[in-house]
This record gives C-alpha cells, structure tokens and sequence, in this order.
C-alpha cells in the first residue's frame, strides 16, 4: 500500500553524483514544513519546498535578478495560481514566472536548472 499518492519527481533522489553534476544549476536543497521555518538565507540557485512531501505548499527563493527579494510560487491544487515542479534537480517548473514587486518586473523560465529571461525592468 502506498503511504501517499505523491508520484517521484525526477531528481528527487539528490544522488550524489546528480548534485555533483548540477551543482551551479538551479535546485531544490531543502524542505520545511511551514512558511515559519523557511531559512533567512537560501543561497543562490537554491529553492526551498513548503509543506509535507505529500503535499507541497509552496516553492521559496530569491528572485535570480539578485536585487534581493523573496519569491513564493504555489504548489498546492487548491490554490490559484498554480505551478508545477517537474523536476528538483537540475530545477524545472511551469508556467513562467511573472512577479512585480518593489523592484520592478522579473518575468523568467526555470528549465533545467537555468533562468531563461522573458522580461526583466529597471527598478525605478
Ligand atoms: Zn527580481
């Protein structure tokens, strides 16, 4: 009997010959089980899981652009908007990222572990 209905994500099994490969790439080094233990410092090209491995709440990291601000893309089915992580490591996941915060827009892909830029402002 399976213990949750969680499929395996690709790369989840953070072997260390995967991490070794991937290690500049994009990638998801750690989970939390709320918004309250999410790490001050998460590094670059590092992401973060919220939420129970059989339920994901949330993806955190610091926007790429590097001018210092938190992203929070939703995972959980329940809430819209929704993305999907279809691999940890190298980091992919859908749709596009579009946030527009205090620095301006950051409009980019994750695929493989690389941010492809769509669209990036001058903050101010
Ligand atoms: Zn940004």
């Amino acid at each position: 009997m399976h213990r949750h209905r969680r499929r395996n994500v690709p790369g989840a099994e953070l072997g260390f010959v995967r991490r070794l490969r991937y290690w500049r790439r994009w990638q998801v080094t750690a989970r939390v089980p709320s918004v309250v233990d999410i790490p001050v410092r998460i590094g670059r090209r590092r992401a973060v899981f919220v939420g129970s491995p059989a339920r994901d709440k949330w993806l955190v990291f610091d926007c790429p652009c590097g001018r210092g601000h938190r992203v929070m893309v939703n995972l959980d089915p329940g809430n819209r908007p929704l993305w999907q992580v279809s691999m940890v490591l190298p980091l992919t996941m859908s749709p596009s990222v579009d946030e527009h915060s205090d620095v301006g827009r950051c409009h980019y892909l994750v695929r493989e572990g690389r941010v492809l830029w769509v669209e990036k402002s001058e903050s101010r």
